[in-house]
């Protein structure tokens, strides 16, 4: 798998992690207020769980959901695989190494699996399905995510004896609510507001793991934000694989932005974040929402997969180069600066050089804050998987190589230009060897900052900056 070239979302996973094991020390009110409301208290039965996350934040917000499901059950969560009697791994698909990477953590448990429940969720489980118990006897659970909502039942199921269990089903309405979710990230709090996906690019493994697209009711979703709020939450994500498609099944009938303004509206939330946007449902409204109203965060992921009509084409994309860049162009044309984010597939089957070097102009003329740029990878049940003209792997690599360069010298360039400049930090983490804090802005740019204060985790702070690097940005607090 290639690596990501972002300053964007994936390395948000580091970020909460340095800033659990910091909160340990030092948990701000936020954090103690939503334990307290969030979790149930630990119970002293003597079934105990682990779980395993691969993939994306979506997956990472399902894991949570699981979590909370265990624990309305008496499970308690433990830190290693080694002390459970549960053990889950929420698997991601969406690209062959990822895929390799959880069988190789099955195989760990070929011969020490005794007295324990084996689990595989996600989207590997709903591709694999049965296949699964042939390659790894061990298992006993598996389950796919259009499939979440029974998941109490398959446990009690197991808890009673039962030797193997599935939930494949994709043909579901509902989507997966828990009375329960247990929150790791204390600062952030993700939330679905649309699962699975109706369209069909012809690459992509989801609408075949997922399944189809279904909406949450507003009024479910505005629920569970106040409860947040209540909580101590000041930071909401909203969590779709298409996430600006979102319709409300109720009678409201709200669209994507009506619900964007109303979650912004609740008390005590400071900043909305959603992800991820399709261009093709992408509308000026969004951008008039964020330009009008300050708690919607400025910035916006938009993947365009590539800069090439034809190979859009090809991926089944629905849009073209010409109508992705009028989107941009709306949001360039706002009154807010707003950071833009996209995901590029590299070598899709029939890419020549000259589409290749259409992304890289493309990306020139967006210069966007950051890309995730993936070499593409054939997935069963995806139309592209037989395709002929494959590009071998070796080309992917020197076509990656070549854009990441491309798009670091452009981060470099503009994130330069911020130095002198102020912005609003939400504090996530500190790093003690560097004695430096670190946050986000609403633009959800990194800023690694220097501070006199001993305690600033889960605060709001003003930072100036005095140096831009191509992943993130330095500077000191504004006292
Ligand atoms: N729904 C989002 C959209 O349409 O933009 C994307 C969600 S997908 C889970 C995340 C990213 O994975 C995609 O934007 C794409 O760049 C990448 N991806 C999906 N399938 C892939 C494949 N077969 N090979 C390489 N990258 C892939
Ligand atoms: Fe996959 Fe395309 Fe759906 Fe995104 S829109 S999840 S890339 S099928």
């Amino acid at each position: 798998m290639s690596r990501a070239f972002d300053v964007g979302l994936e390395s948000l996973a580091a970020v909460g992690g340095a800033a659990l094991s910091a909160l340990a020390a030092n948990p701000p009110a936020a954090h103690i207020r939503e334990s307290s409301l969030e979790t149930p208290p630990p119970s002293d039965s003597g079934k105990a769980f682990f779980i395993e996350t691969f993939g994306c934040q979506m997956n990472d917000h399902d894991s949570e959901k699981v979590s909370g499901v265990l624990l309305g059950r008496g499970y308690r969560a433990v830190e290693s695989p080694a002390q459970a009697d549960l053990v889950l791994y929420n698997t991601c698909s969406i690209r062959e190494k990822a895929a390799q990477k959880v069988f190789a953590r099955l195989g760990d448990w070929k011969t020490t699996s005794s007295g324990k429940i084996i689990g595989v969720l996600g989207c590997l489980a709903q591709q694999e399905g049965e296949e699964i118990f042939e390659r790894a006897p061990w298992v006993s659970l598996v389950c796919g995510s259009a499939s979440y909502r029974r998941l109490p039942e398959l446990i009690a199921e197991l808890e009673s004896g039962g030797r193997r269990v599935t939930g494949l089903d994709l043909d579901t309405d509902e989507t997966f609510e828990t009375e329960i979710t247990r929150r790791d990230n204390p600062f952030r709090a993700y939330l679905t507001i649309i699962e699975g996906c109706d369209y069909a690019c012809a690459y992509c493994v989801v609408p075949h793991t997922r399944g189809p697209e279904r909406s949450r009711s507003s009024d479910s979703v505005l629920a569970e934000v106040r409860r947040l709020a209540d909580a101590g939450y000041t930071e909401i994500q909203l969590l779709g694989q298409t996430v600006n498609s979102y319709r409300d099944p109720s009678p409201r009938k709200w669209n994507f932005v009506d619900l964007l303004r109303a979650v912004a509206d609740i008390p005590g939330i400071r900043r909305v974040r959603f992800t991820t946007s399709h261009p093709n449902d992408f509308t000026r409204e969004i951008v008039e929402a964020i330009d009008s109203t300050p708690a919607l965060c400025d910035h916006i992921h938009l993947p365009v997969q590539t800069g090439s009509t034809r190979v859009l084409s090809a991926m089944r994309r629905t849009y073209t180069r010409e109508q992705y860049l009028e989107k941009v162009e709306w949001i360039r044309a706002a009154r807010r600066p707003i950071s833009l984010t996209t995901d590029i597939i590299i070598g899709f089957p029939g890419e020549t050089e000259s589409d290749f070097e259409e992304t890289l102009s493309l990306l020139t003329a967006i210069q966007s804050d950051g890309v995730f740029a993936f070499k593409y990878s054939p997935r069963p049940n995806t139309p592209a998987r037989d395709w002929p003209d494959a590009i071998p792997e070796g080309e992917k690599g020197r076509r990656l190589a070549i854009l990441q360069e491309h798009q670091r010298r452009i981060q470099i360039a503009n994130n330069e230009l911020l130095v002198a400049k102020e912005f609003e930090v939400l504090v996530d983490a500190h790093h003690a060897a560097r004695d430096q804090w670190a946050g986000r802005t609403t633009s959800n740019r990194i800023v690694n900052f220097t501070s006199p204060r001993s305690s600033l985790l889960g605060e709001y702070v003003q930072a100036r900056i005095t140096r831009g690097g191509p992943n993130s940005l330095v500077g000191e607090q504004l006292l």
